[in-house]
């Protein structure tokens, strides 16, 4: 299964510009507007026959993509410790001051 394959398989996106809007890039195999070259690129890798520039770019755009997912994950991982720790420590004040 290739990467057009597993492309295909994903519905029809609703991409409809408004008259006074630019899109800021599109696809040059399918004219798909996207809201930016980050999103293009990844598109143009995934859904088509890419040249190796295009395939060099998207490789970089998958790289800040990952970055990006990266963070994220990070960033929930914190958020679920604090959350945590908070509840911890808030248990055992309840407990040590004798309301209960
Ligand atoms: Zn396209």
């Amino acid at each position: 299964m290739s990467h057009t394959d597993h492309a295909a398989s994903f519905p029809e996106p609703a991409t409809r510009v408004p008259e006074d809007d630019d899109p800021v890039a599109a696809c040059p195999y399918c004219d798909r507007p996207f809201q930016g070259e980050h999103a293009r690129d990844l598109h143009v890798g995934e859904a088509h026959d890419p040249t190796p520039e295009e395939r060099d770019r998207y490789e970089a755009a998958l790289d800040v993509e990952r970055d990006d997912l990266w963070l994220f994950h990070a960033r929930a991982v914190i958020g679920l410790g604090v959350t945590y720790t908070a509840t911890v420590i808030l248990y055992m004040a309840v407990l040590g001051s004798g309301i209960v």
